[in-house]
């Protein structure tokens, strides 16, 4: 479903030119959940904005569905971080759900925003609020239902629980479980926590300084039977996998 090639993408700064990924390559399979684990700043979120065309400056070949970038851009979908960021303040729960469906010229509106407001766990009560009126885990449910409201193929979430709190980052992750589930989504999804990637991925890259310097099935990654030095130390800070994947985020990810 995703097929990434020798993909560098390349800043200038008034420093000179910085290689944010240097010559990376990873396929994902459709259905798959795939991690992009690393320590900030090693490209992990440049590598997303360039899958999602949100990076003219992306050299090599990125295909989403074997169409070469031109792929329909309601097809991939993102979900960041910081969900008081990414909702617009003025707008409604409502307008920014009716949004993408308008940009998109997807019909029935008023159906479809409130089927996906279901789908992630709000009720209808939920539809005209602006976000100050909501939890940053409600936020983040609305994030998640815009990306999906348009029917995306493929969904890239980058760190989307890094920002909150612990009891509702594993709501979120169940969440996200779910809905692959159900609607056989392809993901990449970037966290610094390899307990919230072992949970939902079944493989993972390790990326450092712009570049995947080792690629994992989950299962390695349990048992900690990772090549590189690096990878290592970043299992172990961490605090050890099973351990942290059960009570920092309440999630056991042996299932
Ligand atoms: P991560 O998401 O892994 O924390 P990023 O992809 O955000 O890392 O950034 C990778 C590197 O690229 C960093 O050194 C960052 O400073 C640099 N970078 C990212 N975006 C830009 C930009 N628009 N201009 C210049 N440098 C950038
Ligand atoms: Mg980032």
């Amino acid at each position: 479903m995703i097929d990434v090639d020798a993909v560098t993408v390349r800043f200038k700064t008034a420093a000179g030119a910085v290689d944010a990924v240097r010559n990376a390559s990873f396929h994902v399979a459709q259905g798959e959940v795939f991690g992009l684990v690393g320590e900030s700043g090693s490209g992990k979120s440049t590598i997303l904005r360039a899958l999602s065309g949100l990076t003219p400056n992306a050299q090599g070949t990125m295909r989403i569905a074997q169409h070469e970038q031109a792929a329909r851009k309601r097809d991939v979908q993102m979900v960041f971080q910081d969900p008081y960021g990414s909702l617009h303040p003025r707008f409604t729960v409502d307008q920014t759900l009716r949004e993408p469906l308008r940009i998109s010229g997807i019909d029935r509106h008023e159906e479809r925003i409130v089927n996906a407001l279901r789908e992630v766990g709000l009720n209808a009560s939920f539809r005209f609020r602006y976000p100050h009126q909501l939890s940053g885990g409600q936020r983040q449910r609305v994030a998640i239902a815009r990306a999906l409201i348009v029917e995306p193929r493929v969904l890239l979430l980058d760190e989307p629980t890094s920002a909150l709190d612990v009891s509702v980052q594993a709501e979120i992750l169940n969440l996200l479980k779910r809905l692959h589930q159900e609607r056989n989504l392809t993901m990449i999804l970037v966290s610094h926590n390899l307990a919230v990637v072992g949970f939902l991925c079944s493989r993972v890259a390790i990326m450092r300084n712009g570049e995947i310097v080792e690629e994992l099935d989950i299962g390695r990654v349990r048992a900690q039977q990772v090549e590189s030095e690096y990878s290592r130390s970043l299992l172990l800070a961490t605090g050890g996998y099973r351990r942290k994947a059960v009570e920092v985020i309440g999630v056991d990810a042996s299932l």
